[in-house]
C-alpha cells in the first residue's frame, strides 16, 4: 500500500521552498500589442497547437511530449549533482545527489519500475542535475524500465558534458529512446548533439529562451536544422527560489500575475515573446526542424492532470 509520506512528500518539500518574493512586472508599454501580433503572424504562417495555454508547435510534437501532455509523463530525477552551475538552473542547494522517481525517493535503480507501473506512466524523462555523471545508475534504469511488461518511452535529458561516443552506444543499445540535450549550458556548442546524432535516430535539444540570447538561438535553429535534428522544445525563462537571485541579476524581472498554484516557478516578463519570435523564426526558416513552446502555462495544465491523476491512484490503492 502506498503511504501518505511516500507520495507527495517529495514535490511538498520542494513546495515549501517555492519563489515569490521578487515583486512582479507589469508588461511594459506596447508589449501586450506585440504578443497579439506575434500570435496573428505565427498564425498566418501555420503555427499548431493552443494559444490560450501558449502551447505551440511548429511541425509535430516529439514522442517524449504526448503522454507527459496528457498527465501521464514523470521525471526520474537521476541526481541532484551537475557538472555546470547555470544561472538558470532551478535545482535545489546545495546540491544532493538523490534518486526520485515520480516525487518518491529511492535507493536502487531497480524500484522506479514497480513506481512506474503502480502509477500507469508512460514516459519517463531522465533528469538531474547531469545524469551522466552516473552512467552506470542511468544504464541500470533503462534496462529496468525496459525489462517491464508495458516499458515506457525513455528520453535522456543531458548537458552533453560527459556523453562521449561509448557512453551514447551503450545508452541506445539497452533502450533509450532518445536524448535531449541542453545547449544553452555548453554556451550553444552543438557536437554533442551531432554526435548523438550518428548513433540516435531520434535527438533533440531542449533550452530556456533568454530574450538576449535570441540571436544565438535562432542561429541554434539553423544548425540544427541542417544537422537534421528534428526537435528543439523551448521554455520560458523561469523564476524559483533556486535561481531567483541570479536570474534577477541579470537584469530579467517577473511577470506580473505569473504566480502559479501548481508550478513553483513562474515566468518572466520578457521570455514569452521572445520565444515566440522564435516560433515564426524557425517556421519561416527551419525546413525540418520542429519547435515546440512547452509554456508555464502548458506545464500548468500538465502539472494539474498529473496531480489529480496521482491523487485519485493514491485514493484508489489506500482504500484497496
Ligand atoms: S546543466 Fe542543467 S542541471 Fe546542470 S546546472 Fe545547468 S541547468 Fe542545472
Amino acid at each position: 500500500m502506498l503511504k501518505e509520506s511516500d507520495d507527495l512528500s517529495w514535490y511538498a518539500r520542494k513546495a515549501a521552498r517555492a519563489c515569490g518574493t521578487a515583486p512582479g512586472a507589469p508588461p511594459e508599454p506596447g508589449q501586450v500589442e506585440r504578443l497579439r501580433e506575434l500570435l496573428e503572424r505565427l498564425r498566418a504562417a501555420g503555427i499548431k497547437g493552443e494559444a490560450k495555454s501558449m502551447t505551440l508547435f511548429t511541425r509535430r510534437l516529439p514522442p517524449g511530449c504526448k503522454p507527459c501532455l496528457s498527465g501521464r509523463g514523470t521525471n526520474l530525477y537521476v541526481t541532484g549533482l551537475c557538472t555546470r552551475d547555470c544561472f538558470f538552473c532551478f535545482n535545489q542547494k546545495p546540491r544532493k545527489d538523490e534518486l526520485v522517481v515520480h516525487g518518491i525517493p529511492v535507493k536502487e535503480p531497480e524500484e522506479a519500475a514497480a513506481i512506474v507501473e503502480r502509477f500507469d506512466l508512460r514516459s519517463v524523462g531522465l533528469s538531474g542535475g547531469e545524469p551522466l555523471m552516473f552512467p552506470e545508475r542511468v544504464l541500470r534504469l533503462i534496462a529496468s524500465l525496459r525489462a517491464m511488461k508495458s516499458p515506457p518511452r525513455i528520453d535522456l535529458y543531458t548537458n552533453g558534458d560527459r556523453s562521449d561516443e561509448h557512453l551514447l552506444r551503450a545508452l541506445k543499445a539497452t533502450g533509450l529512446d532518445s536524448i535531449r540535450f541542453d545547449v544553452v549550458a555548453r554556451d550553444f556548442d552543438l557536437a554533442p548533439v551531432a554526435l548523438a546524432k550518428t548513433i540516435f535516430d531520434e535527438v533533440a535539444v531542449e533550452v530556456p529562451v533568454v530574450p538576449e540570447q535570441l540571436a544565438a538561438l535562432k542561429k541554434m535553429c539553423l544548425e540544427l536544422d541542417r544537422l537534421g535534428v528534428p526537435f528543439l522544445n523551448i521554455h520560458e525563462l523561469f523564476l524559483c527560489a533556486e535561481n531567483e537571485g541570479r536570474v534577477l541579476a541579470k537584469g530579467e524581472t517577473a511577470k506580473a500575475g505569473g504566480e502559479s498554484k501548481h508550478l513553483l516557478w513562474r515566468p518572466t516578463a520578457q521570455s514569452l515573446e521572445a520565444c515566440l519570435e522564435l516560433l515564426l523564426f524557425a517556421l519561416e526558416h527551419c525546413r525540418r526542424l520542429s519547435v515546440y513552446l512547452c509554456s508555464c502555462g502548458t506545464q500548468e495544465n500538465i502539472s494539474k492532470r498529473g496531480y489529480r491523476r496521482r491523487k485519485r491512484l493514491s485514493e484508489s490503492s489506500r482504500s484497496a
